[in-house]
């Protein structure tokens, strides 16, 4: 997480960015907004900015500092939040006052992160209120909240206040296109359209959709190995307003398979990250099953580009697909 991982922000970045740089770091910030506007976002690229030791400027992105903040394990970064739908206790600000008078362990700065401020009790609003009177010099806090209205007043007087507007469609464009997939045109105006400004709505809209896309691929292969008619599933694949997508997420999936067959990792593939399961192929798909699928994907996609009936090029893709995956050269082996 970095400065140029934040979209559409250009002027609380330029605050932020040009604070960091010069050493003038206020003692405590509140980043405001509805949920999913990207306050912890925000917050994650300040916190690494300000721990990262090799660059002032914009954090490195490759030091231990800015490695250890990219998994949330660095010892100068604290995560403060409420157990789910509960309140921020005068226990947990007890403990992050008796930290935060401790130096840093490694870092510039301490950097303590609290969430969903809005529900901090009113004996926890005050024990963090004495701390933000009287800030520790080498500690930042940083404070997420649903709006300033729903903290103490006294407490947001002594913070540097964002709110975070809602953002334009071509950030959030942006935002989808660096973590997504390319989206169809007409895909992309319904995330847009239920996400209204927000980027973490956009996300989950993008990500249900993949999911979608990933669990009908799964069950497009799963039909073809169960020798169904292909003609049948040509029609339906076919009339598919969102063919290329779907044929995209045939070849992630495609790919995750190769991947959890070559490196065994889970955590590299997108379909398993979006809870749809690969066992129903993982057996009965080989290494070589699953390039020679690939290329016969990707020879449709390229197909489809020039003007071809769209109908006759997905059942001759499918009969192909078959034929691949009823090879015994490419299913038998040990790959
Ligand atoms: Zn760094």
């Amino acid at each position: 997480m970095n400065w140029k991982d934040i979209y559409g922000r250009q002027q609380i970045l330029s605050v932020l960015r040009a604070a960091v740089a010069s050493g003038n770091v206020a003692h405590a910030y509140l980043f405001c907004g509805p949920e999913g506007i990207g306050k912890k976002t925000l917050a994650k690229a300040l916190s690494v900015a300000l721990v990262c030791q090799r660059s002032l400027e914009e954090a490195c992105g490759n030091c231990p500092d800015c490695n250890k903040s990219k998994t949330l394990s660095h010892p100068d970064i604290h995560w403060i939040m409420p157990e789910a739908n509960k309140s921020l206790k005068i226990s947990q600000t007890r403990e992050l006052k008796r930290a935060a008078y401790f130096k840093p362990h490694q870092a510039r700065y301490q950097v303590f992160i609290v969430e969903r401020a809005e529900t901090l009790t009113a004996e926890a609003a005050n024990s963090l209120l004495v701390l933000l009177e009287e800030p520790p010099p080498l500690s930042v806090f940083i404070l997420l909240a649903s709006s300033p209205k729903a903290l103490l007043p006294t407490v947001v007087s002594r913070c540097q206040l964002f709110q975070l507007p809602r953002l334009d469609t071509a950030s959030l464009t942006s935002i989808l296109n660096a973590v997504d997939r390319q989206l169809s045109l007409a895909e992309l105006k319904r995330i847009l359209q239920g996400a209204e400004g927000i980027p973490g709505r956009a996300l989950l809209l993008a990500r249900e959709d993949r999911q979608q896309s990933s669990a009908e691929a799964v069950k497009l292969l799963v039909q073809l190995l169960a020798n169904q008619p292909i003609i049948a599933l040509a029609d339906k694949l076919a009339a598919d307003e969102n063919l290329l997508l779907s044929l995209e997420a045939l070849l992630a999936v495609l790919r995750d398979i190769m991947l959890l067959k070559s490196a065994g990792n889970s955590r590299l593939t997108m379909s398993t990250g979006d809870g749809v399961s690969l066992a129903p192929l993982l057996a009965k798909l080989s290494l070589f099953n699953c390039m020679a699928a690939t290329e016969v994907v990707l020879k449709l996609e390229k197909d489809l580009q020039s003007s071809v009936n769209v109908r006759l090029a997905v059942e001759r893709a499918l009969r192909r697909l078959k034929e691949v995956f009823e090879n015994v050269d490419g299913s038998g082996g040990t790959l």
